[in-house]
């Protein structure tokens, strides 16, 4: 029976974290070896990803990402985790998928720059637990999303754009889901290191970027950091300083989203601002399209992007933060 790590854990304050340890493990081990056709070598996956799990949530107490008002909520979220499942060895490209609340880990990942596979297992079992976690906004977004496409005006724009679907839309909030998961992933993995997260570095990726550098300092996904932040910034909301750093911006970007009213509040601010509407839709599907291209271009989507694309795109959406972030004209 799964052993629990720490003793914080009672029945009072957390109602059902124990159990579904316990249960998790059961059910995950059964269908391992129900499928495993007797070969139990990767197993031992499974009791890593649940000691990382129950680390995870202790992790975002320690973190001050989640708060007295928010645990329960995202308690609730995380005991939806039904099951963990062992990535087939053909489909071990993928760090760890979730699907339908069933998360498929690889039990075959690499170091990563400083990341010990320890390190590497802790982030990624992290980044899908954020998923489940999001979930809760996720598919309200993508019922916003549908909604801001059925105004004509909005529908205009976008065809102006190249962009004539409620998809790209969606995938605007999708980037933002994936940026909030891996921060928090990296949060939670650096505590655990006991070290400070790596500083903010230029990098280049001349298939999805050309020429253009992008900074991040995150060990997965960096390519899309720094557009959530800029987007981050003119979600009125957020109260970012134009001083703030990007870590602190992304900070209270991940803790507005764990609260799970995150798409209730952007609906509020463009009901109390609906000349910001525009440009809203403008950001999140070129955002759409900037993660479109890079999964086509990276190999997980199945058309052809590329990195002039993806600057064509980069170039009006950077304009428009820079409008919201210049000193004059500051927030939504
Ligand atoms: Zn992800």
């Amino acid at each position: 029976m799964y052993q629990i790590q720490y003793s914080i854990w009672n029945e009072k304050d957390f109602p059902g974290f124990q159990k579904k340890l316990v249960d998790l493990e059961e059910v995950s081990k059964a269908y391992y070896r129900d499928t495993a056709g007797g070969n139990l070598a990767e197993a031992h996956s499974i009791d890593t990803f649940l000691h990382d799990f129950e680390y995870y949530y202790l992790a975002l107490f320690k973190a001050h990402l989640i708060t007295k008002e928010n645990f329960r909520n995202v308690l609730d979220q995380i005991k939806k985790v039904v099951a963990v499942k062992v990535l087939p060895k053909d489909a071990r490209k993928y760090f760890a998928l979730t699907y339908q609340n069933q998360i498929y880990i690889n039990p075959d990942l690499k170091p990563v720059r400083s990341l010990t596979p320890d390190d590497m297992y802790l982030m990624v079992h992290s980044h899908e637990l954020g998923h489940v976690i999001n979930n809760q906004w996720v598919d309200a977004s993508f019922h916003y999303a549908n909604t801001l496409y059925q105004n004509p005006r909005v529908q205009g724009i976008l065809r102006n754009m190249g962009l004539s679907s409620a998809s790209y839309l969606k995938d605007g909030f999708c980037l933002l889901d994936e940026v909030v998961v891996q921060d928090v992933a990296e949060r939670v993995t650096y505590l655990k290191k006991g070290q400070a997260r790596p500083l903010m570095e230029s990098r280049n990726d001349k298939a999805i970027f050309g020429l253009n550098s992008y900074r991040t300092n995150f060990n997965l996904y960096g390519e899309f950091q720094k557009i959530a932040v800029r987007f981050a910034r003119t979600l009125s909301f957020l109260h970012c300083e134009v001083q703030d750093s990007d870590d602190e911006v992304l900070r209270k970007l991940d803790i507005a989203a764990f609260r799970g009213d995150f798409v209730a509040r952007i609906e509020r601010e463009l009901e109390f601002h609906p000349d910001k509407i525009d440009s809203f839709v403008i950001l999140l599907a070129t955002m759409g399209k900037i993660k479109d291209s890079t999964y086509q271009i990276i190999g997980l989507s199945a058309s052809k992007g590329s990195s002039v694309i993806v600057n064509s795109y980069l170039s009006p959406f950077e304009q428009i933060t820079d409008s919201y972030t210049s000193p004059s004209k500051k927030g939504y």
